[in-house]
């Protein structure tokens, strides 16, 4: 039987609907704006299409979008100050520094001086040690989207074997801890696993964050298993005209389909989760703030 399809693109505009909601009554009972700061360092393009892409959902749902582009060559003397600021300054409540940065800046140092409780991104060191700990924590958007995609398919995850291939710091393992959370058997997978078609073939659940197009095969998936493919890779495709690409995951989507019991497509999968949940932890860190109830099932 054919896989069903996690359809990522509109469960994440129903999480927009959600956190769009719930914005409307902070606004209307409690007379507060959730705000969201992107900081852009330099002129990478896709990073500029992810900012861009980020402040007009920021907006849609009703917070407060605040963007400071910043030339290349700034000093990590004043992008440091400018977090100070967006640190102490009440009407915001999510700091994201989009990454990579440029080669001058400390990767770590700038991450690690954004307010741990308006880290939207859960990259700060407290947060890595909160959520490795099982504490409340901000999630890192990516596996925060897996993990809600996840339990909104099977409902309990608890006793489930899962495979995590890929142990990068933004996505592998911290989706290994929240599935670990939700009491999973994890295995996390990495370029030095021995026989990754055999670790791969035990997993109920698979996901595939590695950053290599279609290297999953059907014949790795467990029937009946459950795929989530992080991967953005693009390729090359001469047949939609001259210089055209297309996106493909880290699963080969036709037979992995022909095998799972469900999938998620690239694109329109994991993809729109991520900015889904970015909103979705802005909108916990504003809650937090005000000493509010957290919004039922936008966190982990
Ligand atoms: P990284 O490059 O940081 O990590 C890749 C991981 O894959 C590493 O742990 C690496 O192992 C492992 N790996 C590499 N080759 C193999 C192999 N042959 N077999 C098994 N494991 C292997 O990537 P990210 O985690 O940042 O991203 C992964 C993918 O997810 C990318 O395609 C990226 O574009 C995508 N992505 C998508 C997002 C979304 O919103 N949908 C958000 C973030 C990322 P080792 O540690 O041993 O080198």
């Amino acid at each position: 039987m054919a896989a069903t399809v996690i359809d990522g693109k509109a469960f994440a505009a129903k999480v927009r609907g959600q956190v769009a909601e719930h914005v409307t009554r902070l606004k209307e009972e409690q007379g507060i704006t959730p705000g969201l700061a992107v900081v852009l360092v330099g002129e990478d393009p896709a990073s500029q299409v992810y900012v861009r892409s980020k402040g007009k959902m920021t907006v849609e749902v009703g917070m407060k979008s605040v963007e400071h582009k910043l030339d290349a060559d700034t000093s990590e003397a004043d992008l440091l100050g400018i977090i100070e600021q967006l640190n102490s300054d009440p009407s915001i409540h999510g700091i994201l520094v989009q990454l990579p940065l440029p080669k001058h800046l400390d990767e770590d140092l700038v991450i690690n001086s954004i307010a741990p409780e308006k880290d939207v991104d859960g990259f700060h060191i407290s947060n890595v040690g909160l959520l490795g700990t099982g504490q409340k924590s901000m999630v890192p958007c990516t596996p925060l989207g897996c993990l809600m995609m996840l339990r909104d398919h099977h409902g309990s995850l608890s006793g489930m074997d899962a495979v995590v291939i890929g142990r990068s710091n933004i996505v592998g393992k911290p989706m290994a801890q929240l599935l670990l959370g939700d009491s999973c058997t994890v295995t996390i997978a990495h370029s030095r696993t021995k026989d990754l078609a055999d670790v791969v073939r035990r997993a109920d659940i698979v996901v595939a964050a590695v950053g290599r197009p279609e290297m999953v095969p059907g014949d790795w998936i467990k029937p009946g298993a459950t795929v989530i493919d992080v991967g953005i890779n693009r390729l090359d495709a001469p047949e939609k005209g001259e210089g055209k690409t297309r996106l493909v995951g880290d699963v080969d989507y036709e037979s992995c389909a022909a095998v799972a019991g469900a999938i998620t497509p690239v694109p329109g999968g994991v993809g729109p989760m991520t900015i889904a949940c970015l909103l979705a932890n802005t909108l916990t860190a504003c809650c937090r703030a005000n000493g509010l109830a957290e919004p039922d099932g936008l966190t982990a």
